[in-house]
């Protein structure tokens, strides 16, 4: 979803998608990896881009149903995330353009020289603030990438359907938090096991 700056007016840019599944699950797997946690509805994006001195402000708010099962009992957990957010959009500072004559090489390393200034200028001034800020390219601002980043970031590590679930029986598959199923489960550690089978001269 692309926002030219030219539609961004007062009193701001009203953003009101609808995100269907197919796109929350290819915004799951963004990072490349398989997520355990795949989409049980469609999520909204709601929000408001306004102009600001810095750039763009995003204030916004992302809900999004997320299912997946239960690492420890297999149960399917869903999750309404609920993920309000604030983001500065800063341009990113234009690279002047070699000028025609000018040798590449040098105008590579003046381009050089003004990035790393400009990362001198910003070192060491780091705030809680800057956490929260991001550039955009251009005119248009892609709030794909925006709204991604903001689920990835709220799903939790793992998926369980409670900090205590018991799992099931390693013997019978029972759900231990129904029921206890009584199997003798002092479990033997793998690699203890196969000590056990190692003969001693
Ligand atoms: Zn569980
Ligand atoms: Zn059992």
């Amino acid at each position: 979803m692309r926002i030219h700056l030219d539609q961004i007016r007062e009193p701001g840019f009203p953003v009101d998608e609808v995100l269907p599944p197919p796109a929350v699950n290819a915004a799951l797997e963004a990072d490349g990896a398989e997520s355990v946690f795949h989409a049980a509805g469609e999520g909204h994006l709601k929000g408001m881009l306004r102009r600001v001195d810095a750039g763009v402000l995003v204030d916004a708010r992302l809900t999004v149903p997320v299912e997946a099962e239960c690492g420890r009992c297999l149960q399917t957990v869903r999750l309404e995330l609920d993920v309000p957010f604030t983001l500065t959009l800063r341009p990113r500072p234009k690279v002047a353009a070699p000028a025609q004559g000018v040798d590449p090489v040098k105008a590579e390393r003046a381009v050089e020289k003004a990035e790393r200034h400009q990362d001198s200028e910003t070192a060491g001034s780091f705030t809680l603030d800057d956490a929260d800020e991001d550039v955009f390219e251009g005119k248009t601002i892609d709030l794909d990438p925006i709204y991604r980043e903001q689920l990835l970031l709220a799903l939790p590590m793992n998926a369980l359907c409670e900090e205590s679930c018991q799992g099931l029986c390693s013997r019978c598959g029972q759900n231990l938090n129904d029921a206890k199923c009584g199997c003798d489960v002092r479990e033997v550690d793998p690699r203890l096991a196969a000590l056990k089978n190692v003969k001693l001269n």
